[in-house]
């Protein structure tokens, strides 16, 4: 084992023992206890860090080698800090134990994204010790609050500290996952472009009365029932935007496959033949998808309720603005049943950064080294990351990293917010290795 897998695995490790559970409360999360670790461990090269804290506890990290240029173009290390709870009972070991089994470091975290927080962070800290002196800035973040929205990391720095922050080019979760092209090369997806949410609360009115006598009650329950059905079954039109086209295209994949994942047409006949989690993937990066996730309402089993809360989460693709989204929702609902419904959403668009920047070109030639024979390919993130709040600043932001052969696609996306998340000491070397020979590449 060479000095970065060993490096890299212990800091992984120490990031996933501090438990930095965030449950969406302010007070979760408690971020400071890595930052302590990272200052610890960054500090060591001498470079000034700064701290910033917005909420008591909600820490985030800031180091930086700064340019000699102030032209050229700068970049962004960003990995966050915070975790998803867990269910142990779903565990083989335990979630906050750091546990190196057969060259896999286990823990909440490992993939989600503790793996490159760590990574970059070794990779920073090898490029300050050799004395690295770009032309371009390069700032690495450990930042809070990823999990739930940003509210108190990445949103609030580039609203409140945006040059501590700010970089032309922006490197986060996740990507880098190899899948094998229709010529057997193995393609590593970068994730350009990332879905909108358009959250709505949907509140279903009734006319209350008598639970003993339900004949021709308008009874909102019933209602929301009818509600929840109509949005569960809904089915927008298929989009095939320029990022899914060209993941196809790069993909190499034959004709009899790649014609009618590219045809709005067939495109949803075809999911019929597939396994469900590669279905499931291949319609929410082609639909705006909605899902109805929580149902408040009634008071006492006597009495017919007047009020029901629904929650729905919408997944908006780029062009898809928040008018486009009401109306989806209001065709979900149906005509007949509008007047009894209250419509409230909180829309947060879809961001997208283009293929052809240095960055991408630098990405290319530095992981075709690493994974011979790689390509890399466009992606959709189908979820949300800081990613947006740097796109919508003007930065150019990616998802990548790199996993070795020892983690397929399906197992990676079954880890995240999962049970037995886990991840390959190959995938943390390959990862350290590519983000040091990246900020070379490009800032030099
Ligand atoms: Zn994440």
């Amino acid at each position: 084992m060479n000095d970065v897998t060993a490096e890299a695995t212990d800091l992984l490790q120490s990031l996933i023992r501090n438990q930095c559970v965030n449950d969406g409360s302010v007070a979760s999360g408690e971020e400071v206890r890595s930052v302590d670790l990272l200052a610890q461990y960054l500090g060591s090269t001498g470079l000034d860090l700064e701290r910033y804290e917005p909420q008591e506890g909600r820490q985030s990290v800031v180091a930086r080698i700064e340019g000699s240029d102030p032209d050229a173009p700068s970049l962004l290390l960003m990995g966050h800090l915070d975790v998803v709870p867990v269910n142990p009972e779903g565990w083989t070991r335990d979630p906050f134990g750091g546990e190196l089994v057969d060259g896999f470091v286990w823990g909440r975290g490992a993939v989600d994204m503790l793996n490159l927080t760590a990574t970059q962070a070794i990779a920073f800290r090898r490029l300050a010790e050799s004395g690295f002196r770009p032309k371009g800035t390069l700032i690495y973040l450990g930042v809070a609050d990823e999990e739930a929205l940003g509210t108190w990391g990445a949103k609030w720095l580039v609203e409140h500290e945006r040059d501590a922050v700010y970089a032309d080019y922006v490197l986060t979760e996740s990507g880098g996952f190899q899948m094998p092209g229709g010529d057997g090369r193995p393609r590593l997806p970068v994730l350009t472009e990332e879905k909108g949410t358009y959250w709505s609360k949907v509140v279903v009115h009734g006319t209350p009365g008598h639970g003993s006598a339900p004949l021709r009650t308008d009874n909102a329950l019933v209602t929301a029932a009818e509600v929840v059905r109509r949005i569960a079954e809904f089915r927008p039109e298929t989009r095939i935007d320029d990022t899914w086209r060209r993941f196809v295209e790069g993909m190499g994949y034959p004709p009899e496959l790649a014609e009618p994942l590219l045809d709005p047409n067939r495109l949803e006949a075809l999911l019929d033949d597939l396994p469900t989690a590669l279905a499931r993937q291949i319609y929410s990066c082609t639909h705006t998808t909605f899902a109805p996730t929580v149902a408040h309402g009634g008071t006492k089993t006597n009495v017919i309720p007047d009020r029901v809360e629904l929650e729905v989460d919408v997944r908006t693709l780029p062009g898809v603005e928040g008018a486009d989204a009401r109306a989806l929702l209001e065709e979900a609902i149906g005509a007949d049943l509008l007047g009894k419904v209250d419509i409230t959403s909180n829309d947060d668009p879809a961001t997208a950064s283009p293929m052809e920047t240095p960055l991408w070109e630098v990405l290319e030639r530095v992981s075709s080294k690493l994974v011979p024979d790689s390509a890399l390919v466009p992606f959709v993130m189908t979820g949300g990351t800081d990613n947006r709040f740097f796109r919508r600043a003007g930065s150019v932001g990616y998802g990548f990293g790199l996993f070795s052969q020892r983690l397929t696609f399906e197992q990676y996306g079954t880890m995240f917010h999962g049970n037995d998340e886990r991840v390959d000491q190959e995938s943390l070397a390959l990862s350290t290795e590519m983000f040091e020979a990246v900020a070379r590449e490009l800032l030099a």
